[in-house]
Parts: structure tokens; sequence; C-alpha cells
């Protein structure tokens, strides 16, 4: 499965690329674009440094190595946030609130699936960022229909709450997944695109649970989605202007390096727009597609791709 490949590193670098000038804004960046991998800037990390996104990505990637089990995942994420494991250069320069918050319940006992924010104001894009890998499990376990299965979805929805348990971060996971599952299988952007948002709503229209929050996931069921004008889009670290920016940019471009560039040229919360967008362009355009300029830069390549082969062997 060379496809873990593709979407891991495909993220990984969009984040480092993002790294150095998030919380920037787009009136600035579109003075100053980012055309190439930097260094340093908001963190002072060198060029090829990602983040929190990729480490915790990387922590899931590495748990579903053993198969499906919430309380090891938290437990990797605890050595990602206080021993610096799976980090580029051991040290973590960015945790998200609502994680920190989560974390330190699962420290406290907490079932790993009640330590998540529930509130409306814990839709950051935490679990957002770090769920791609879980696709890989999904498709081995359930299929390539796994979004016809309501257990594949319970199961997304469970790793987004070991951070974020509220609907609307549960629905941006599923959506995202089932666009995932789809470019997996087309030549067509906007066909997967398509398809995979139905294979969502299907899903969502028919619980009561979730009904209500689709409605904040509507513009992107618009036909015309992607002839919106990036004035409005967002590129903020709430889940629903994540999932639309990343969207938008998979959609607008034609090839991995454009459409990352792009998501990182939104500005504000760049290394994770990058991230959740590259993770999305990389399944679609492959590994290959990478620049090998940008490669080479990434901190510690070699013990990522050393883990995706593992996760293709036994996933
Ligand atoms: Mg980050």
């Amino acid at each position: 499965m060379e496809m873990i490949k593709d979407g891991i590193i495909g993220l990984c670098v969009a984040d480092a690329l993002g790294v150095p000038v998030e919380f920037l804004s787009r009136n600035f960046l579109q003075r100053n674009p980012v055309v190439d991998m930097r260094g340093y800037g908001t963190y002072n990390q060198p060029p090829g440094t990602w983040s929190d996104d990729t480490s915790m990505t990387l922590c899931l990637l590495d748990s579903l190595t053993n198969g499906l089990d919430y309380a090891d995942m938290m437990r990797k994420f605890a050595l990602w946030m206080n021993n610096a494991e799976y980090t580029a250069y051991d040290e973590v320069f960015d945790v998200g609130v609502t994680t920190g918050k989560a974390l330190s319940e699962f420290a406290k006992g907490t079932d790993p699936l009640l330590c998540g924010g529930s509130g409306e104001y814990d839709n950051g894009n935490g679990s957002l960022m770090r769920i791609l890998p879980l696709i890989f499990h999904l498709r081995s376990f359930f299929g390539d229909v796994f979004a016809y299965n309501d257990k594949a979805f319970d199961i997304i929805h469970n790793v987004s709450s070991l951070t974020h348990a509220h609907s609307r971060s549960h629905v941006a996971c599923g959506i995202y997944l089932s666009v995932a599952n789809r470019l997996l299988e087309s030549k067509n952007i906007n066909t997967a695109f398509s398809a995979g948002m139905n294979d969502a709503k299907r899903y969502y229209r028919s619980k009561n649970r979730y009904y209500d929050e689709l409605a904040y996931f509507d513009r992107l069921y618009d036909d015309d989605f992607r002839y919106t004008a990036k004035e409005n889009i967002k590129s903020s670290g709430y889940v629903v202007d994540t999932l639309e920016a990343a969207f938008w940019c998979l959609l607008t471009t034609e090839c991995y390096e454009d459409c990352v560039l792009k998501a990182v040229n939104l500005g504000e919360d760049t290394d994770t727009v990058a991230a959740v967008t590259g993770g999305l362009a990389g399944l679609f355009y492959g590994y290959k597609a990478i620049p090998e300029k940008w490669l080479k830069q990434i901190a510690r390549l070699d013990f990522i791709i050393n883990l995706c082969e593992k996760a293709e062997r036994v996933i």
C-alpha cells in the first residue's frame, strides 16, 4: 500500500512549508508569498521542520500498526507532548489548547473516549489534522466501501473524540475521510470530491445527532463551491474553515506543489491548513509528485518513511 507514504508524506511536507509562516496574515503573504521551503520565522525552526500536525499523525499511524486501540493512541500522543517523541528535532513547539486539555484528562485516568472537549468552542482543527491515517485502517478492515458502514463512522468519531468530541468535529473528520477515500479511486478530483461528499451526506442525514450539524458544511455541498472567491475562503483554525480551505485548494489547482503552496499562502493557520490539504493532495498525486528539493529538507525523513513502510506491511 504505497498510498500510506503518499498521504503521510504529502501531509508532512505541506506542514513543514507552513510552519515558518504560521499566523502571518493573507495580506502579508500576498506580498511575500511562500514559493519554496523556508526556515525559521514563527517558531525559529530550520527548513523542513514539521509540527504537531505531523507528530500526531505519526502517533496515530504507529498506533494503528497494533490495531485499533484508543488508549494506545492516547499514550502515543502523550509521549509526543511530554517526551517529544515523534518530533522533528526533539522539541514540542505547538500544542493545541483542546488537545492539551484532553491529554491532561487522560493523565488523570479518564477513559480515552471521554477525554476530548465537547463544547461548541472545542471545534478547532486539532482532530482533523491528524485523522488521515485512519483511512488505511478503515479500508483494510471494511474495504473501500467503508462509507457504507455505520461502524466505520463510529470509529472515525471515536478517534476524533480522543481530543475533539463535538459533533461538528466528528462530521468534519467523516467528510474528510470520505473524500480521501474517493480520491484514491478516481483520476478526477471533482468527481471524487462529489462522490465523497455524497457518501458522507448519506450517512449524516440518517443520524439525528448529526443532521443539524450538516448545515455548517452547506457551502461544500454547493455545486459551485470550487468557484468561491478567495476572499470568502477563511484559513482559520476553526475546523469548518480548515476543511473548506483544504478542499478549495485541491479543487482549484492541478499539481501537488501548487495545491499546498496555495494553502500556505492563505495565511493564518498555515501549517494545519496546508497539512490537511497536503494529505489529500499526496493521496491523489502520489509521493512521486512531491518536489525532490522539498523532500531532501524534511527532518527525519527516513524515520517517517520507515514508519510508513511498516504500516504498509501490517495495516
Ligand atoms: Mg502545527
